[in-house]
């Protein structure tokens, strides 16, 4: 017979409560969805310093994403929606001396590290894409499984960069990056189109181009803000 432990269960209650709210719980992620306007956006330029991303041709991913999230920037503030930027140079956050996934981790964390010590309420980091594989271009908006809101404020985006005359539509999808599992805010990756395609290449160099997918991005985020 089991000695009766009259504390074992408020104890194992305790235990699952202090779980729940700890930093490291899937509740935590729950709790901090954003459930204010205004937003606190903030965009991520895909990779830079030693890390150039893509590469195709003389075109560097991490040169275009820094120039199409400066426009996200630019748009989001023209409507009144704070937004900061994680690098707005060619760096990277990864220590002296790391390499490979290591380095590449380090650089990422940094980068979420960024969104919550600043209270960010959405997380957006650009990217543009080199495949292959892909028979069409255009942009794709990726999402967090986990948090329903990311789903939302993909879909509103990938809808407005719909609106666009020369988009090839593309749907949301859920993915698992390692930003998307990892971060604790909504965090939308969003693929602004494949550089070994030669429509999309040509569109993605184009400052006017660079402009309409920032402002197309910034009104999905505006379009989702409405909605709540
Ligand atoms: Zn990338």
């Amino acid at each position: 017979m089991k000695p009766f432990r009259p504390y074992a269960l408020p104890l194992s209650l305790i235990l699952l409560f202090a779980f729940l709210v700890s930093p490291f719980s899937p509740v935590k992620k729950a709790l901090t969805l954003p459930s204010k306007v205004p937003a606190y956006v903030m965009i991520d330029a895909g990779h830079g310093g030693y890390d150039p991303g893509v590469l195709s041709g003389d075109l560097r991913e991490s040169d275009l994403t820094l120039a199409i999230s400066k426009e996200v920037q630019a748009a989001l503030r023209e409507k009144n929606i704070v937004a900061v930027m994680t690098r707005t140079e060619d760096i990277d956050f990864a220590k002296p001396g790391m390499k490979g996934k290591v380095a590449k981790r380090a650089d990422l964390d940094h980068r979420m590290n960024m969104a919550f010590e600043q209270g960010a309420t959405l997380f957006l980091s650009l990217h543009v894409n080199v495949s292959p594989l892909a028979s069409r271009g255009g942009a794709e908006v990726f999402y967090m499984e986990e948090l329903p809101e990311a789903k939302k404020i993909a879909q509103f985006v990938q809808t407005k960069l719909h609106t666009l005359p020369e988009m090839t539509k593309r749907a949301a999808k859920p993915a698992k990056y390692y930003l998307l599992r990892k971060q604790p805010i909504p965090t939308l990756l969003i693929e602004c189109g494949y550089l070994n395609l030669s429509g999309d290449r040509s569109r993605l160099i184009s400052p006017p181009y660079q402009k309409k997918l920032a402002q197309a991005i910034a009104e999905g985020v505006q379009a989702y803000l409405e909605s709540q």
